[in-house]
């Protein structure tokens, strides 16, 4: 009997080529874990997806699965999340706050210059790798250009309550790069400031304060920060800043 069982847990420590370690994280859908690829010795984490807890989703991946789950293998990022980051040491510099803002801005640009929306963009999918440069992280909500309706826009309301955006809220319809462009706007002003410009326990109330826009911003803050922040979080997502692509304008 406990032959058997120590065998079941071997078999369930494979998969394919990886032999699966220990927790990396857990998310809404499901673990991540450490993975070795036993050919190459090469780390990757592995995000295993109970297929009963995404049946509702319209999911379709390139990736190994089994009746019960789905297996997505990743890069390993050691580095840990953003958010772990600043909860332990605080808000970050604005000298720090910016190299990290620009990395986010470039690997967001880069999606949306693909027709790739993230649209669940907030701290903790922002992971850090050892050498502290930033991963973006779990696309699972993400929309691809067949989502779109005739009138050109994203329909299905998703995000994370404190980091959606007021139009996404208003459920009329959407534009995925200006929604993104908002959650970066508040990704912005947690890493600058160490807290949420927009929250309440209420969640009727924290959209109140979501759609009139205009988050308190500290004096402290420097001209340029402060009207970055204010730029990303225009309630407005015609006037919202938008991100001039580089690949579009150099083609
Ligand atoms: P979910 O979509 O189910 O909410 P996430 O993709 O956010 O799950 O992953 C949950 C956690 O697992 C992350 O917050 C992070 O700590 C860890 N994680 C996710 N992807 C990786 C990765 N590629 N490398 C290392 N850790 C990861």
């Amino acid at each position: 009997m406990v032959r058997k069982h120590e065998e079941e847990v071997r078999k369930e420590m494979r998969l394919g080529k990886y032999e699966l370690g220990r927790t990396l994280g857990e998310g809404n859908f499901g673990k991540v874990k450490f993975a070795k690829d036993t050919v190459s010795g090469q780390p990757f984490a592995v995000k295993i997806i109970d297929k009963s807890r995404i049946s509702h989703l319209n999911f379709s991946l390139q990736v190994l699965a089994s009746k019960t789950k789905i297996y997505m293998v990743m890069e390993c990022v050691m580095g840990g999340e953003l958010f772990d980051r600043i909860v332990s040491k605080g808000k970050l510099s604005e000298t720090e706050g910016r190299k990290m803002f620009q990395q986010l801005i470039d690997g967001i640009s880069y999606c949306h210059s693909k027709g790739v929306f993230h649209r669940d963009l907030k701290l903790e999918n922002v992971l850090l790798d050892t050498n502290g440069h930033i991963k973006i992280t779990d696309f699972g909500l993400s929309a691809l250009p067949q989502h779109f309706r005739d009138d050109g826009l994203l329909h299905t309301t998703c995000g994370s309550p404190n980091y959606v955006a007021p139009e996404v809220l208003a459920n009329r319809g959407y534009d995925g790069a200006a929604s993104d462009i908002w959650s970066c706007g508040v990704i912005l002003y947690v890493i600058l400031t160490g807290c949420l410009p927009f929250d309440d326990r209420n969640l009727a109330v924290l959209y109140q304060k979501i759609c009139k826009g205009d988050p308190p911003i500290p004096r402290w803050l420097s001209t340029g920060a402060r009207t970055m922040v204010k730029r990303m979080l225009d309630p407005n997502p015609v006037t919202r800043i938008t991100v001039v692509n580089k690949r579009e304008t150099e083609n």
